[in-house]
């Protein structure tokens, strides 16, 4: 194997711990506890562990966690109104909406009722509008942790070219904004683009974020690339009949040619969780006029 790779779930480990040590500076010198609300509507499973993950690092850096579960049917109007209660209570500093939302709720309704200075996520109009605009705002969780394990590996990434396969709101496009943002040359491939596999071979930097498993194999690879997989995929190994987590990318041809790769899982995953809770942690600074984290 030629690839390092590049291990997010150390590196999650370490922001967390930054995140604690602020979280108790915070306590100590101005009495604040940071509060995280996490809202979760029906019982779709990858949701339920996502928010179980959160709630139990959420209270592992020593920040207050408020969790709401509330069933398939609640009514829109519900969830908008506890939406408004946790806007205006001073112990919630952050406000998570788990998505996906059951099918009769309108999700961009919901992420536009938070206010934006406590959407962790970063998906309401206004950060998205900041980010776009490079000025100061919440910065999409998993794009964030994909940054920072490139800044990490990279140092600058002014000038490479840039490749980010996927086109979502959540992942491709903030994605593409930062690494516009750190003046990369970035090229946005969906479903509808044009031999995929020439765009990516021009890539100095990847990012995978499709969902459809081991889609990327090694021979799009420029030599020598950095590789980021933020895909989670669950497929079934039918030799044990049990089922496993495989990223976007082929990992074991494309870590022969790429110079770094995050593997999954242990990757982008773990950041995700990581840059939730330093936002967490900022929104709290934010709405205390105190320094932020660095
Ligand atoms: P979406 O389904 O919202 O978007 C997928 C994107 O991939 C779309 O833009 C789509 O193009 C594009 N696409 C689909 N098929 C192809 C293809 N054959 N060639 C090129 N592009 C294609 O997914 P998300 O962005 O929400 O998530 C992507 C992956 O990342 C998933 O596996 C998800 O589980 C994972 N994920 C991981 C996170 C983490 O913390 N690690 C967090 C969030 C997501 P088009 O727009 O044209 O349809």
């Amino acid at each position: 194997m030629a690839a390092d790779i590049i291990d997010g779930k150390a590196f999650a480990a370490t922001m967390r711990e930054k995140v604690a040590d602020h979280v108790s500076r915070l306590k100590a010198d101005h009495g604040i506890t940071p509060g995280l609300a996490v809202v979760l509507v029906g019982e779709d499973p990858a949701s339920q562990v996502y928010v179980r993950n959160k709630r139990k690092q959420t209270v592992e850096c020593g920040m207050q966690s408020f969790e709401h579960r509330l069933s398939p049917e609640t009514p829109e109007a519900d969830l908008l109104a506890l939406v408004k209660r946790l806007n205006a209570d001073p112990a919630v500093h952050g406000i998570l909406v788990q998505l996906p939302l059951p099918p009769h709720m309108n999700a961009d309704a919901v992420i536009n009722a938070i206010d934006p200075a406590k959407d962790v996520d970063g998906f309401h109009i206004s950060n998205v509008g900041l980010l776009g605009t490079g000025q100061k705002s919440m910065v999409p969780c998993t794009p964030l942790g994909c940054l920072m394990m490139l800044r990490d590996r990279l140092g600058s990434l002014s000038g490479l070219d840039a490749v980010v396969i996927g086109r979502s709101n959540i992942v491709g496009k903030p994605m593409a904004q930062l690494l516009l943002g750190e003046s990369c040359t970035v090229t946005i491939a969906h479903s509808r683009t044009r031999d995929l596999a020439e765009v990516v071979r021009r890539a100095d930097i990847v990012v995978a974020a499709v969902g459809r498993p081991r889609m990327v194999p090694g021979s799009w690879i420029k030599p020598g690339a950095t590789v980021i997989d933020v895909g989670i995929n669950r497929i079934a190994v039918p030799e044990t009949g049990k089922t496993r987590l495989v990223g976007d990318v082929d990992f074991d041809s494309c870590a022969q040619v790429a110079g770094a790769i995050t593997p999954v899982p242990g990757g982008v995953g773990p950041m995700t969780i990581a840059c939730l809770l330093a936002n967490t942690v900022t929104a709290c600074c934010r709405a205390n006029g105190l320094p932020e984290p660095d």
